[in-house]
């Protein structure tokens, strides 16, 4: 009776919990962000493993491999989460420490990173790196960049600003604010208006890039080396848009684009306002569904998309992409495999490909 009352409770406390259902469904997108043991087998799970559903009352939850393995539970050998799951585990914990970057006053050091990711400071800056293509330093920059634009927006003076970013000291700011900070409202007004659209001009590890969102969803992600030349672009590109630089409510958006565009397996959780023609919005469409770490030539997107024919018009529709890695364009390669064009530089292209490679 007594057991049976506490299995009860145990089942309901497993039942209750959201982890469970994703168990009970094999839920592989939950996979990486935690693992699931059984009492009566010793044996732990990723959520996706499809052996035999356990019952509820022998089911206890972990946020990693390692925790099941220090309570003393060894890896399912169908679903193998202690190797399988490497990548996802990495993935985890780099947002993690991206997470914790973007939350902390001053920076964290690389130990102290380390050390919440339970990894030496050499092994996790290497899978820091490998996951985002930039240092855990060079990241803490991009994001101090966009929190300093938000802070110059609330605070009374520049000082303020400054430290409440996380600079400790003026110089690092006035090096670098030119490269940071958004165009004034006011310069960027073109003649006609069909609609506002607010933009701002960050730093990533690419250079400078530009972010930029109608009412309708992101309308451009631009990279180049010059923050003037990019606004410039920008206007030619929504010639009778009303353009609105420096919006600081708008830099938290530009930190996410920013984030994604440096780990692109992330992947971009906001509504895209895609403008081009219904052959182009075709390509568009091909090229968002090749994914992260592989190629595709431009006779493969053309027939992909029931134009064989039409492979020049495909390179056309690359060139013609408003939205530098939400519409992933730099996938597109020749048909040997050679790099080709791209509309932001062959560099950043390579860039672009090395770093998707390696994740
Ligand atoms: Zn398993």
């Amino acid at each position: 009776m007594k057991v049976s009352r506490k299995n009860a409770l145990l089942a309901a406390a497993t039942v209750n919990d959201p982890r469970w259902a994703a168990v009970v469904a094999h839920d592989a997108r939950a996979d990486g962000t935690f693992f699931y043991s059984v009492r009566t087998t010793g044996v732990y799970c990723r959520p996706s493993c499809t052996a035999r559903a356990a019952r509820p009352e022998n089911v206890t939850f972990h946020p990693t491999a390692a925790d099941a393995e220090r309570a003393g539970f060894r890896p399912c050998r169908r679903c193998t989460p202690n190797q399988a799951s490497l990548a996802e585990q990495h993935a985890a914990m780099v947002t993690a420490a991206c997470r914790t970057i973007e939350r902390a006053e001053t920076a964290p050091t690389l130990e102290q990173l380390a050390k919440q990711a339970g990894l030496s400071p050499f092994h996790f800056h290497r899978v820091f790196k490998s996951v985002t293509g930039v240092t855990p330093k060079q990241y803490a920059s991009a994001h101090r960049a966009g929190r300093l634009r938000s802070e110059l927006g609330r605070s009374g003076s520049v000082t303020e600003a400054i430290f409440e970013a996380g600079y400790n000291a003026s110089s690092r700011f006035y090096e670098s604010s030119s490269h940071l900070l958004g165009m004034t409202p006011s310069s960027y007004r073109a003649g006609g208006i069909d609609s506002d659209i607010r933009f701002a001009i960050g730093e990533c590890s690419l250079g400078a890039i530009l972010v930029a969102q109608s009412d309708r969803g992101v309308c451009a992600i631009l990279f180049g080396d010059d923050p003037d030349e990019l606004a410039r672009d920008l206007q030619d590109r929504f010639p009778r848009a009303n353009l609105i630089g420096g919006d600081p409510a708008y830099e938290q958006l530009v930190a996410t684009v920013v984030g994604f565009v440096e780990a692109p397996a992330l992947g971009l959780d906001l509504p895209l306002d895609v403008r081009g023609t219904a052959f182009q919005q075709r390509v568009w469409q091909a090229l968002r569904e090749i994914p992260a770490g592989s190629t595709a030539s431009y006779a493969e997107v053309a027939r992909r998309i029931g134009s064989p024919t039409a492979a020049r018009a495909v390179a056309g529709a690359c060139a013609a992409n408003m939205l530098a890695v939400a519409i992933p364009c730099h996938r597109v390669v020749r048909n040997d495999g050679g790099l080709s064009g791209y509309r932001w530089g062959v560099q950043r292209k390579r860039a672009l490909l090395e770093r998707e490679a390696q994740a």
